[in-house]
């Protein structure tokens, strides 16, 4: 069984969570239930005890003790409805112990007064004491400590009412008095358990709603390291570009929908010029700068459908789907130019890059990514025997020369 929190604890007698907050908490918690419980249940006691004018009436007839009975009663009744009236206007976070309180005192007050005005009637009275007794402990919602000082009251204010007005004799005291013992006591402990229970499904179903957020951050968690795992394993680690494993597997993907729509695919191989010197001249980590800047050029200057990647060292490939030869070379310019645009400037000496990009476009018939990277790559190779900083795009069939 799981260790129960020292908050949870419950107290033996009060029926309370041991912890003031958590109690607090709670008693927030079942408010709104409870004020409206109050009312129906305080409302259904006060006509009951209006509607017992009427055995007044048989009992009494038209005599004074009857209105005396009968103003006891129209005072008590009006003074629950008030008090009904109060809950109900009251805010909702109100949480006024003592206003819950009155209706037991009002009740018992007018229960005990009645055994003066009809002391003949004893027997009965002692059976509404202890219904009454009852319904305080279960069906008025209060707490324990509240019913349990209210019940005291009644019962031995009802005692000595009825030893001092009813003239009862010191066995039948007695025996009266063991039965409304026995009415408190069973009120209390059934009131009792129901405070403990209602606490602890409270606590258990706190601990669940904790396990619950837990389990979220948990997977909240995984997934962030899953995303992170998943940019690890997808992105060039210098650059932030897809890397080439995952280049291919999205290229592949686009070079497929693209032969399934018969739309054109382009791919553009893209090569630092003279790279070598830059790191020679530079120094490495600089040429590291210089190539982050124009992987980040270059993925800024093609439309959101176009994917880019570092292909390895200072070769970047791009995927144009839907993108015919005359369109890529038209893109190819764009990033060319972009590149030749960046200055790279250490105080001394300035820098400016340049990139040769093949372009190579498939456009009807079958044929694999591999080969159009192929068939790129030899045209950019063919840009950097004719001089370097240019774009070269085979318009001629896929097959290599
Ligand atoms: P070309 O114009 O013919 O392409 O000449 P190049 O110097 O660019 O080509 P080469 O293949 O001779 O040299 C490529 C250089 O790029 C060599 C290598 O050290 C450098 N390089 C490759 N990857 C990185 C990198 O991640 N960071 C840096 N700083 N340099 C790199
Ligand atoms: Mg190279
Ligand atoms: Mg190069």
């Amino acid at each position: 069984m799981p260790l129960q929190k020292k908050q949870d604890v419950v107290h033996g007698l009060t029926g309370q969570f041991c912890d003031a907050r958590r109690e607090q908490r709670y008693r927030w918690s079942i408010q709104e239930r409870v004020r409206s419980e109050f009312r129906l249940a305080v409302s259904v006691a006060a006509g009951v005890f209006g509607m017992f004018a009427i055995a007044d009436y048989y009992l009494l007839g038209l005599t004074r003790a009857f209105y005396t009975l009968l103003a006891l009663r129209v005072v008590v009744v009006s003074l629950c409805l008030l008090v009904v009236y109060l809950v109900r206007q009251g805010s909702k976070c109100d949480d006024r112990r003592w206003l819950h309180a009155i209706p037991l005192w009002v009740f018992a007050t007018g229960i005990i007064l009645i055994v003066p005005l009809r002391p003949e009637s004893l027997s009965t009275q002692i059976t509404a004491v202890v219904v009454a007794t009852m319904a305080f402990y279960l069906l008025i919602p209060n707490r324990l400590m509240i019913v349990t000082a209210a019940s005291l009251y009644l019962n031995i204010g009802f005692l000595v009412a009825a030893v001092l007005f009813a003239d009862v004799a010191p066995v039948p005291t007695l025996l009266i008095s063991l039965l409304l013992i026995m009415g408190m006591v069973v009120g209390f402990f059934a009131l009792l358990r129901l405070e403990i229970l209602q606490r602890k499904q409270y606590a258990l179903l706190h601990e669940e709603r904790d396990q619950n957020s837990q389990l979220h951050q948990e997977i909240a968690h995984r997934k962030s390291l899953e995303e992170q795992l998943r940019v690890l394993a997808e992105r060039d680690a210098l650059t932030k570009l897809n890397n080439r494993g995952h280049f291919m597997n999205v290229a592949k993907q686009l070079l497929q929908s693209c032969q399934a729509d018969r739309t054109p695919f382009s791919l553009l191989m893209i090569d630092v010029d003279h790279f070598k010197h830059i790191n020679d001249t530079w120094g490495h980590s600089y040429g590291d700068g210089v190539l982050v800047r124009i992987a980040e050029v270059c993925a800024n200057a093609l439309r959101p459908s176009d994917v880019i990647g570092r292909f390895g060292g200072e070769e970047f490939v791009v995927a144009l789907p839907s993108t015919s030869a005359a369109e890529a070379e038209h893109i190819a310019e764009r990033l060319k130019q972009r590149v030749a645009a960046l200055v790279f400037k250490d105080g001394v000496s300035e820098l400016t890059p340049s990139v040769t990009i093949g372009v190579a476009t498939k456009d009807a018939e079958a044929s694999g990514l591999e080969a159009l990277i192929k068939r790129a790559d030899e045209l950019l190779y063919e840009g950097k025997r004719a001089g370097r900083d240019r774009v070269v795009v085979g318009r001629e069939g896929l097959s290599p020369r």
